[in-house]
């Protein structure tokens, strides 16, 4: 599975449509600074079902819709689309190609769509789900993340490494479990109190 293409179009510094063919292998995204390298990035970030505004160098969503500059009126609509290469069949659907689009107007609104077809953000994580890409996984790193990571705490670092051995998800597992154990705990000394004052 290959990232094979990326199409934006009204997304931040992209207000014409933009389309990005890429090949196996490494991709070097070069330029002049605040030419909209990083927001490449943002934007497979979005189209994978990002909501935090703040992960994406905003402050609201609305911020990745095109806002206008001197030339040109702002758009009312940011979309794009990211084309992944399945012939290895790593995602899970019978398709040799996986197209993942998402829209967001300035009202708002916003769809997914997954091969042309109107999709929930759940369909699109669960595609993902397992394939090392999405939301929450350490496969994109942004600007600066090196730096903290190196920088923090040794207990936060262990977090990360966890996350990323897959346990973190497990250990959440766990304490969920045992949130549900202890108020199961606490209904069955109710009912015993309550069988002991009947009784
Ligand atoms: P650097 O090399 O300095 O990190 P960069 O090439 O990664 O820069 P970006 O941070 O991707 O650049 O792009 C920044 C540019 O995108 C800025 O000029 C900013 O005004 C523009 N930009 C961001 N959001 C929007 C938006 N919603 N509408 C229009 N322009 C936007």
């Amino acid at each position: 599975m290959y990232l094979k293409s990326l199409v934006l179009k009204g997304f931040k510094s992209f207000a014409d449509r933009s389309a990005l063919s890429l090949e196996p292998g490494i991709t070097a995204v070069v330029g002049p600074n605040g030419s909209g390298k990083s927001n490449i990035s943002d934007a497979v970030l979005w189209v994978l079902g990002e909501r935090n505004a703040k992960h994406l160098r905003g402050q609201a969503m609305e911020d990745v819709i095109f806002a206008g500059s001197s030339a040109r009126k702002a758009t009312g609509l940011a979309e794009v689309e990211l084309v992944l290469d399945n012939s290895d069949g790593k995602l899970p659907v019978d398709f040799d190609e996986v197209s993942i689009t998402r829209r967001m107007y300035r009202s708002g609104e916003s769809e997914y769509l997954i091969n042309g077809s109107v999709a929930r953000r759940m369909d699109v994580l669960d595609i993902l789900h397992d394939s090392g890409l999405g939301t929450g996984t350490h496969s994109i790193i942004g600007q600066g993340s090196l730096d903290s990571i190196l920088q923090s705490k040794p207990e936060d670092r262990r977090a990360l490494i966890e996350e990323a051995a897959g346990v973190l998800k497990h250990k959440q597992r766990k304490a969920k479990s045992e949130r549900k154990l202890a108020a199961m705990d606490a209904t069955l000394a109710r009912v015993r109190d309550v069988a002991g004052e009947v009784g």
